[in-house]
């Protein structure tokens, strides 16, 4: 290479480096649905933590408040939280149009929602179908109907969903899981078709085991059908992951982060898993 060559090369290295750490995060508007606990408030935290003003949704209230709290303390973030239930869609219209007039706009959005109990395909009832078609699928669908014409005004968004691994893998006694997660990464592989053209990104992450309360409640269940330790069921999990260990709700959130950054401003559409390497497939 020649001097010329060469100064040119090392100007874009040194251009690029001062660089490194930025996410271009800083004031955005985030919303993250379902985060007064678990990976949904380690989320909500990141994106705190990378400077953006975050608006925080889930039932109870004083969880909910109480964390919000928490993330406006330790970042200095200005931090927005209003308890209702995901499966209303007319609350997470009211919602959203709060956090816009509040905020000035939605850049950002996380959607969330507990995960449907584990079953067996006969042991589900018809009721538990609809409720996970509502929880981990109908709040994607309210949230996106009302974030996307912001995010088209500015021609920048992002929508992640949080789903699981099931996306990739069926796990044995998670039939509702199995089957209404599938209609996310549907869902998320049309928006991203539809809205790149407005600049809007559109992702899914997919859990594996995660330290968190979902978790504990699994844990309860499996040993209760099979006869195991709870110490026992978190063994197993742990020793399934290549990387012997469960995921901590930090290591979600970091994903999410990155893809809702400056950073992956060519991905779209796709599943990112944050299993430690639990899923088999190619
Ligand atoms: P969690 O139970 O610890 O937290 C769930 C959060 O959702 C809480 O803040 C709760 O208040 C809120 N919530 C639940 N239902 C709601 C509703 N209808 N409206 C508003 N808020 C609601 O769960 P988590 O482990 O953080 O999991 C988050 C998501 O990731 C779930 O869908 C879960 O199934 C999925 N997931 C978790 C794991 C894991 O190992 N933890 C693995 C794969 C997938």
């Amino acid at each position: 290479m020649g001097k010329g060559a060469e100064a040119r090369s090392n100007n874009r290295c040194t251009l690029y480096n001062s660089n490194l750490m930025d996410t271009g995060l800083k004031n955005r508007v985030a919303i993250v649905a379902a985060s007064s606990q678990g990976i949904g408030r380690a989320t909500a935290e990141a994106l705190a933590a990378e400077g953006c003003r975050v608006a925080m949704c889930a039932r109870n209230a004083q969880t909910l408040h109480a964390a919000a709290e928490g993330i406006e303390k330790q970042y200095s973030a200005e931090v927005f939280a209003q308890a209702l239930d995901v499966t209303d869609a007319e609350a997470v219209h009211r919602f959203v149009e709060e956090v816009a007039s509040k905020f000035g706009s939605v850049d950002i959005c996380v959607t969330n929602a507990g995960g449907p109990p584990a079953k067996g395909f006969l042991a589900a009832s018809v009721e538990e179908w609809r409720k996970a078609v509502d929880a981990n699928f109908l709040s994607t669908v309210y949230f996106a109907r009302e974030v996307i014409p912001h995010m088209q005004r500015k021609h920048w968004g992002r929508i992640i969903t949080i789903t699981s691994i099931t996306t990739k893998q069926p796990v044995p006694d998670l039939v509702l899981s199995n089957a209404v997660r599938a209609a996310v990464v549907g869902l998320v592989k049309s928006l991203a078709n539809e809205f790149g053209k407005d600049g809007i990104l559109v992702n899914n992450v997919g859990p594996g085991y995660t330290a968190t309360d979902r978790l504990k409640e699994l844990a309860k269940t499996r040993s209760g059908a099979t006869g195991k330790s709870e110490k026992e069921i978190f063994e197993g999990w742990s020793a399934d992951a290549p990387l012997k260990r469960l995921g901590e709700p930090r290591e979600v959130a970091d994903a999410i982060v990155w893809l809702a950054s400056e950073r992956a401003s060519y991905v779209t559409g796709q599943t990112v898993l944050v299993d430690g390497g639990l899923y088999k497939g190619l």
